[in-house]
């Protein structure tokens, strides 16, 4: 019998430790956490996400500091906004919402957030503090999927952990993070031969791909903890993961659910972040 790990539980129990953590900077500290969130044009996904941010950020006490900018803003405009937000103490986040349009260099304007104020882990030094299993602001989508593992009690250490997808922002983090909890770690990508023999070795099995039902029942060992991470579409416009949950979830211990699962740990992980980089502004830590 497999048990699903609730995302929106764990998310919910998360968010009253953040809760707790921004009440007692204020009363302790005299510091309101802030987080700025960036939007550039009118993408109505982009518009959701951020909305659900602020919204994150209301339910736990941390001010919100939204700027909408058109979609025609020059890149020296963005610039000097988030350079503005960088000065600013009362910031302890900088959050600018990707995609940006295509004439702005994206790179050249998320290389000015520093470190202390990354709380999407993106950052060069943030992913090389990562590398070398340094404390660090992690991306929030794997940060997420960590925590969830770690609250239901599944061991790591020692694990064979296979990552499907080996983007910035999802599988690389995740590969070594994973790595950095002592799993030994494969990671998968659109080249891996034999993609279905490495899955079927893993005891802890992430699908982060982006391909509506690609893991199949075959390709998972009997007894495997499945992590998806994937957000598509199926045949029916209904919401589904990167794994074909009602024919794996038999085969695994645990499974995560879309929706449900690992989604609603991100915009947790961004609030976990953002107090996190203030409380260690106090320390200039
Ligand atoms: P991405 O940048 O498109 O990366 C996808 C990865 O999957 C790439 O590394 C790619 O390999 C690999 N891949 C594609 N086809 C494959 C195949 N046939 N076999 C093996 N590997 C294959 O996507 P992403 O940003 O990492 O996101 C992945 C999924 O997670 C998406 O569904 C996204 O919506 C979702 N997501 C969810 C959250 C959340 O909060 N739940 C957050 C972020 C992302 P190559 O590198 O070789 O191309």
């Amino acid at each position: 019998m497999f048990k699903l790990i609730d995302g929106k539980a764990h998310s919910a129990a998360i968010r009253v430790e953040i809760k707790e953590r921004v009440q007692s900077l204020k009363s302790e500290n005299n510091c309101e956490v802030g987080l700025a969130v960036v939007l550039v044009g009118s993408d109505p996904a982009s518009q959701v996400y951020v909305r659900n941010k602020i919204k994150g950020c209301e339910e736990v006490g941390i001010k919100s500091y939204a700027y909408y900018l058109p979609e025609e803003v020059t890149q020296a405009q963005v610039e000097e906004l988030v350079t503005e937000l960088v000065q600013n103490g009362k910031i302890h986040g900088i959050l600018v919402q990707l995609p940006l349009p295509e004439h702005l260099d994206s790179q050249k304007i998320l290389s000015l957030i520093p470190r202390a104020k990354d709380v999407d882990g993106f950052c060069e030094e943030n992913i090389g503090n990562l590398c070398m299993n340094r404390n660090c602001l992690v991306a929030c989508t794997p940060n997420g999927v960590m925590k969830m593992l770690e609250r239901e009690g599944i061991a790591v250490k020692g694990k064979n952990a296979v990552v499907i997808g080996r983007s910035n922002i999802v599988g690389k983090p995740m590969a070594m993070l994973l790595l950095n909890a002592d799993a030994t770690v494969t990671v998968c990508h659109s080249k891996t031969v034999n993609l279905k023999e490495v899955c079927k070795n893993a005891d802890i099995l992430v699908a982060a791909i982006g391909k509506a039902k690609f893991v199949t029942a075959d390709m998972v060992k009997k007894g495997a903890v499945i992590i998806d991470v994937g957000m598509n579409r199926d045949e029916n416009g209904k919401l589904c993961g990167d794994v074909d949950f009602e024919n794996v979830k038999d085969n695994c211990s645990y499974i995560t659910p879309v929706p449900g699962g690992v989604g609603p740990m991100t915009i947790t992980m961004l609030l976990y972040n953002t107090v996190t980089a203030a409380e260690r502004s106090l320390t200039n830590e």
